[in-house]
C-alpha cells in the first residue's frame, strides 16, 4: 500500500496539472469506486480544483470555490495518473476526471475488488471523514513522538502503524523506520530510553524523507527500500540476512543484529491461536 512518501510524490506531482483547467466532465465513475452519491460526481463539472492536498495516506482535491473536496484514498491497488492531453487512458477506469485543457486525472485498480475509494465532500464533512488520524509522520519530533509513545503499551510495529496514533506510516515504512532506529519491532512503546525515542524519531523523518526523494526520482520499490520484502538478503548496515516474522495479519522484516540484539523473533500471527 502506498504510504506518506508515495503518496506525498504523487501530491507533489499532481498540483499543478490539476489545476490547469477546469473539470470538464467528470465520470466515469465505478459505482464500488465512489462512495457518496450526494452530492453527484456531475457537481464537479465546470469547477476548478485548487490543487492537490495530503492528509496520511489520503489525496485532497478541495474545488477553487471552496464548495467541495475530492478524497481519495488508494488503499493497495489502486493508482493515481494525470494524463496529458492525447495521451491514451484505460478503457474502463474506476474514476476520471476530464481537463478543460484535454488533460485526465485517471484512478485505476487492478484486481477486481474494488477497495480504492473515491469521496466527494463538503469541507466540514471532508474534515470529519479526516478526524480520527493522529499527527502527520513526517516532522513530528521527539517531544510529540514521546507523548505518543507513553499514551498506550504498545509493540512499536503495531504503534508504528495505527493511524490514529500517528499518520502516514504502513508495514514497509515502519519496517525501513525500525531498523534505522536499530529497535526490535517488538519492542515495547513505553519502555523506550530517551536515547531510544530520539532515535526513532530521526530515523521516522530521515526514512521519510529518503523514501519521498526516491519516489519523487520515480524509483521502484527495489531501490526505495533496504529491509522490507528483503528476506535473506544482506543488511546494508551489518550484512547479516534479513529475517522475516509474522506479526498479527503482517510480515515484518528486520535485521537480527542491528535490532534484535541477534534474537529470532517468534511469530505473533493471531490466525494461529485460532487454529
Ligand atoms: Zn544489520
Amino acid at each position: 500500500m502506498p504510504e506518506l512518501p508515495e503518496v506525498e510524490a504523487w501530491r507533489r506531482a499532481l498540483d499543478a496539472p490539476v489545476r490547469a483547467f477546469p473539470i470538464e466532465r467528470a465520470g466515469p465513475a465505478h459505482v464500488a469506486t465512489v462512495k457518496t452519491f450526494d452530492p453527484p460526481v456531475r457537481e464537479l463539472e465546470g469547477r476548478r480544483l485548487a490543487g492537490a492536498e495530503r492528509r496520511a495516506k489520503r489525496l485532497l482535491f478541495p474545488t477553487e470555490d471552496g464548495e467541495l473536496v475530492v478524497l481519495i484514498h488508494l488503499m493497495s491497488a489502486g493508482r493515481l495518473r494525470y494524463l496529458q492531453a492525447g495521451e491514451e487512458g484505460p478503457k474502463t477506469p474506476a474514476f476520471r476526471l476530464a481537463f478543460q485543457g484535454g488533460g485526465q486525472l485517471v484512478l485505476t485498480e487492478r484486481g477486481a475488488k474494488k477497495r480504492a475509494g473515491v469521496w466527494l465532500l463538503s469541507p466540514e464533512a471532508a474534515e470529519q471523514e479526516l478526524a480520527h488520524l493522529g499527527p502527520e509522520a513526517l516532522g513530528l519530533g521527539p517531544g510529540r513522538l514521546a507523548e505518543i509513545l507513553e499514551s498506550d503499551q504498545r509493540r512499536l510495529h503495531s504503534l508504528l502503524r495505527d493511524q490514529r496514533a500517528v499518520a502516514g506510516i504502513g508495514r514497509a515504512w515502519a519496517n525501513e523506520i525500525l531498523h534505522s532506529a536499530r529497535l526490535s519491532p517488538y519492542a515495547l512503546s513505553q519502555d523506550l530510553s530517551q536515547n531510544e525515542v530520539d532515535r526513532l524519531a530521526t530515523a521516522v523523518d530521515s526514512e521519510l524523507e529518503r523514501g519521498l526523494e526516491l519516489r519523487m526520482r520515480g524509483a521502484k520499490d527495489k531501490r526505495v527500500y533496504r529491509v522490507h520484502d528483503k528476506l535473506g538478503e544482506p543488511c546494508h548496515v551489518c550484512g547479516t540476512p534479513i529475517a522475516r516474522v509474522d506479526f498479527e495479519e503482517h510480515t515484518i522484516f528486520y535485521c537480527p543484529s542491528c535490532q534484535t540484539g541477534g534474537r529470532v523473533l517468534k511469530d505473533r500471527r493471531l490466525s494461529r491461536l485460532l487454529r
